[in-house]
C-alpha cells in the first residue's frame, strides 16, 4: 500500500504532557423553549494517542454533544477542550474551519457525500479546501486512499452509484484526506447492515494499526467491546469506566449513581491500602496501576496472593461475610496507584437496586472468600 501517514513521535503532539484529547470540566447548556437544557454536565474525558476509544449511550444521552465539542461544530457552555495540542474553546470561526481540516476527520452516520461530483473529488475536496499538498498529488493520494478502502475501481462514479458500505468507506477515506492524527465518527455503521458494519470497523482498527486515534459512538454494544476503551454517557455525563467494567450488570442511570457516590483515592507506590485485621467497611475497585493483596506471616516476609489491575475489585468478600479484612492491600512497588472508594452503606443501597449485581458480587465474594481459605490451608495458618 502506497499510502504515506504521517507517525506521531513520542511526546510530539503532546503538549505539556496533554493528551491528544484532553475535555476538562466540559458544561454545554442548549437554549430551548423552556428553558436551558443541560446537555453536558462536568464532562471530563482524556484519549491518548493511538487510543481506539467507543463512546455509548442512549439516545438524547449526550453523545453527538459531546462529539460536537471535540470537533468544534459547537462549543462548551464552559470548560475546556484541547484535541492535538490546540484549545479549540478557544478558536474563533475563521481558524476553526482549517484547522478542523487539518486535524481530525470526521465521518458521520448518513455519509454526507456531494452527489454531484465524483467519489474522487469528493476525497479531493478537503485538500484542495486546506490547500494541503499539490493539485497532482491531491489526485494520486485520493487514489491512493481509495485503494485503501479498497474501492479505486469506483473512482470516477458518482456516490450514489455506490452501496451503502462503499458510501462509508469513500465518507472514511475523505476523512483521511489531509492525515488528521484523528478521526471522529458519529454511528459510522448505524446504517449498515452487519457484515458491511463488520468491514467498516476493519477499516478502523487498519488505521489504528497505523497510528491513527480514532473515537466512534455507536450503539453496537458488541463493536463497542472491540475497541480499547469505552466511554458510557448517561444524562450527559460521563460514567466512570473502572466502575463500569467492574459492575457491569449495573444500569447506565445506577453506574452514574456509582461514579458520583464513589470516591477516587491515590496511594504512592508500595503503600498499604488497608491492613488485615481492621475493621472492613468500604468497597474498592481498582482505576490506576496494581495493588497486591498480600498475607502477612509471622516473621517471615510477606506472600503475594494476587495482583489487581483496573477494573478489578476488592473489599466484595468482606462485605458479605461481615468480616475483617483477611488479607493486606498494598499498592505494587511498580508505581502509583489509584482506587475508587464506595463505602458499604452506599454499595447497599446500589445492590437493593440491582438483584443481578448483588448476585454476581456474591458468587465473587464467595469465589475469593474458597481462595481465601485454600491459601491459609495450604500454608497451614
Ligand atoms: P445523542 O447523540 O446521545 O442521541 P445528543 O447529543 O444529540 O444525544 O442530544 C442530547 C440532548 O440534547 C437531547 O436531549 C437533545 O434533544 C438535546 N439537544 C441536542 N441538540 C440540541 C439543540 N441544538 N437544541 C436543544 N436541545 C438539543
Ligand atoms: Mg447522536
Amino acid at each position: 500500500m502506497a499510502i504515506s501517514f504521517f507517525k506521531p513521535k513520542a511526546g510530539e503532539n503532546a503538549v505539556e504532557n496533554r493528551p491528544i484529547i484532553d475535555l476538562q470540566n466540559v458544561n454545554k447548556f442548549y437554549k430551548t423553549a423552556v428553558g436551558d437544557y443541560h446537555a453536558l454536565k462536568e464532562v471530563g474525558l482524556q484519549i491518548e494517542a493511538g487510543e481506539f476509544v467507543s463512546i455509548i449511550g442512549k439516545s438524547g444521552s449526550g453523545k453527538t454533544t459531546l462529539l460536537n465539542m471535540i470537533t468544534g461544530i459547537d462549543r462548551p457552555s464552559d470548560g475546556e477542550v484541547w484535541v492535538n495540542g490546540t484549545g479549540v474553546h478557544g478558536l474563533n470561526e475563521n481558524r476553526m474551519a482549517r484547522w478542523r481540516g487539518k486535524n481530525l476527520g470526521i465521518v458521520f452516520q448518513f455519509f454526507q457525500l456531494l452527489p454531484m461530483i465524483s467519489v474522487l473529488e469528493n476525497i479531493m475536496l478537503p485538500m484542495d479546501f486546506c490547500r494541503m499538498y499539490t493539485l497532482s498529488e491531491r489526485r494520486k493520494r485520493a487514489m491512493e486512499l481509495l485503494e485503501l478502502v479498497e474501492l479505486a475501481d469506483h473512482a470516477h462514479k458518482l456516490p450514489t452509484a455506490l452501496s451503502g458500505g462503499q458510501q462509508q468507506r469513500v465518507a472514511i477515506a475523505r476523512a483521511l484526506a489531509n492525515d488528521p492524527p484523528v478521526v471522529i465518527a458519529d454511528e459510522p455503521t448505524g446504517n449498515l447492515d452487519s457484515k458491511t458494519a463488520e468491514s467498516v470497523f476493519a477499516l478502523f482498527n487498519d488505521l489504528v494499526a497505523k497510528g491513527k486515534t480514532i473515537i466512534i459512538v455507536t450503539h453496537d454494544s458488541a463493536l463497542a467491546k472491540r475497541t480499547h476503551r469505552t466511554a458510557l454517557i448517561a444524562d450527559g455525563e460521563i460514567v466512570n469506566e473502572y466502575v463500569a467494567k467492574a459492575i457491569p450488570t449495573l444500569t447506565p442511570s445506577q453506574l452514574l449513581q456509582a461514579t458520583k457516590l464513589a470516591r477516587i483515592q491515590s496511594h504512592d507506590a508500595g503503600a498499604m491500602i488497608l491492613a488485615e485485621g481492621t475493621n472492613a467497611d468500604t468497597f474498592y475497585i481498582v482505576s490506576k496501576g496494581t495493588v497486591e493483596v498480600i498475607l502477612p506471616r509471622a516473621n517471615q516476609s510477606d506472600v503475594i496472593a494476587v495482583q489487581l489491575g483496573p477494573g478489578k475489585v476488592f473489599g466484595e468478600m468482606e462485605f458479605f461475610h461481615e468480616m475483617k479484612h483477611r488479607a493486606s492491600v498494598r499498592a505494587s512497588e511498580a508505581g502509583p496507584v489509584e482506587v475508587i472508594a464506595i463505602g458499604y452503606e452506599q454499595l447497599s443501597e446500589l445492590l437493593d437496586q440491582s438483584e443481578v449485581t448483588r448476585e454476581a458480587l456474591r458468587q465473587m465474594a464467595d469465589r475469593h472468600q474458597g481462595e481465601n481459605l485454600s491459601w491459609r490451608g495450604v500454608a497451614s495458618w
